[in-house]
């Protein structure tokens, strides 16, 4: 039995813990935070169970997160959400969808016979040519990257339209940065792929998820408020850094963002690794949970807003009503508005500002409500891994260059994502078990 180190407990070091543990491995999980989940983290506040990150699972579109689910017996947990959204014109004119359908933005009223003609066209052509099979890895990704960027093929293939209406909306939510920021080879996998979409949310919000998987670790094999400072070579193995301590482990699974990887593995990398990983980008990312104990709009049509301003740059790309999406979320009665910024505004918003604007949009979007109970910032310095043309390659090629027995696991090695992080967890933990 191997003792195995897992550096970082969001959704990809809690998936490699569970991986190795499940195979008899003896696992020790070191995480910064005061809590597991990384990125899709809860935070209870004045009785609201508020996401720090992450909303929602993809269904068949996520078959690791799913799989894992099921094997834990933890998939019948699942709350289904439709995602009932509408659509907001310049004018304030409203489309209802469903998020969970791209079939029903297929019937958008602006749409001409010609504009659904090209998304059922493309649709084909993806779903029959050729393209990544698996959108969560790196090296399937990086071999169909022709360094075209989202906004000029969708507007190619599906004409200003389609981009406007449809591919701009989603993107907007699920990225929060201009299409002209990201490669194709992940989004057209995922199209090939959106008849197998469902949204769910675990009873306790998305950070259950990361709970879950560890759930049968002993509870001394799980340091919080831990953040490990730097590994050395111990002989054979390693000597891991963290708490003023030293932890012996024969291998090595580091599941932390990119930056933090290069910078705890240190030495121990080529130059060339340690330049791949600082070279990943973060963009900034902003969110506001805007919370009221008693639901202003109990008897609103739909979960969710999506502001559509045609060739506009918008500060808003999504305004979430989370009481629908994740009932638990609000103690009875209340409601919490998610507002979602895209990332190009940031730079020039204060705090303030954003939080300001946050509660005028969600007027704007769900009509007049008395003064909130509170309004929660959530400011993310880096939040989201952006892959550009080219990103795939650089990172795969860090996998063949690592120390034996050390693995990177982290949704940077495809595009940012619950499933993203399972699928790396999971493998790093499978690859540090044979090198070893
Ligand atoms: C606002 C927002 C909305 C999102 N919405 C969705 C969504 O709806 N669906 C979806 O699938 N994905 C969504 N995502 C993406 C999802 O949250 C990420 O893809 C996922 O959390 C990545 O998991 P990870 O384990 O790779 O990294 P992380 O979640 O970032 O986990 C890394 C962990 O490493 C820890 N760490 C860092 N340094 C150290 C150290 N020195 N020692 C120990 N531990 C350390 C961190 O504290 C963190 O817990 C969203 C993200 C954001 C920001």
């Amino acid at each position: 039995m191997a003792k195995v180190i897992v550096i970082g407990g969001g959704p990809a070091g809690c998936t490699a813990a569970y991986t190795l543990a499940r195979r008899g491995h003896d696992v020790e999980l070191f995480e910064a935070a005061d809590s597991l989940g990384g990125r899709t983290r809860q935070l209870r506040r004045d009785g609201f169970n508020l996401g720090t990150g992450a909303l929602f699972l993809m269904g068949g579109i996520y078959p690791r997160t799913m799989a894992l689910l099921k094997e834990m017996g933890h998939y019948r947990d699942l709350v289904p959400w439709t995602g009932v959204t509408e659509l907001a014109d310049n004018d304030d004119q409203r489309y209802r969808v469903r998020f969970d359908s791209l079939l029903s933005f297929f019937k958008l009223p602006v749409l001409s016979p010609e504009d659904r003609w090209r998304l059922v066209k493309t649709g084909l052509k993806l779903f029959f040519g050729g393209g990544a099979k698996n959108p969560f890895a790196g090296d399937e990704l990086a071999a169909f990257d022709e360094g075209e960027n989202l906004e000029q093929w969708s507007r190619e293939a599906l004409g200003d339209q389609n981009y406007e209406y449809v591919m701009r909306p989603i993107m907007d939510f699920l990225y929060a940065v201009p299409l002209s920021w990201l490669s194709t080879p992940f989004p057209k996998a995922i199209i090939q792929q959106a008849h197998k979409l469902a949204l769910s949310v675990p009873p306790e919000g998305i950070g259950q998820v990361s709970d879950w998987f560890v759930e049968r670790l002993p509870k001394e094999k799980i340091h919080l408020s831990c953040p490990v400072e730097g590994v050395e070579r111990d002989g054979r193995g390693y000597r891991v850094k963290a708490g003023g301590e030293n932890f012996a482990a024969d291998g090595l699974v580091v599941a932390t963002e990119a930056f933090v990887a290069a910078k705890i593995l240190g030495e121990l990398i080529t130059q060339d690794t340690n330049a791949r990983l600082m070279a990943t980008p973060y963009t900034e990312y902003a969110h506001v949970a805007v919370a009221y104990e008693q639901n202003p709009w109990p008897d609103y049509p739909a979960d969710m807003v999506l502001p559509v301003g045609i060739g506009e740059t918008r500060d808003v790309g999504s305004l979430v009503l989370h009481g629908r999406r994740s009932p638990n979320s609000v103690p009875k009665g209340g409601e919490v508005v998610g507002v979602y910024f895209n990332t190009p505004p940031l730079a020039k918003m204060s705090d303030e500002d954003i939080k300001r604007e946050a509660v005028s949009a969600v007027h704007q979007a769900f009509g007049e409500a008395p003064r909130p109970s509170f309004v929660h910032l959530f400011r993310y310095e880096k939040g989201l891994t952006i892959a550009k043309p080219g990103h795939y390659a650089m990172l795969d090629a860090v996998h063949g260059a690592l120390p034996p027995g050390i693995c990177l696991a982290g949704d940077y090695f495809s595009q940012a994502g619950v499933e993203a992080a399972v699928y790396s967890g999971e493998r790093a933990a499978l690859n540090v078990m044979k090198a070893l």
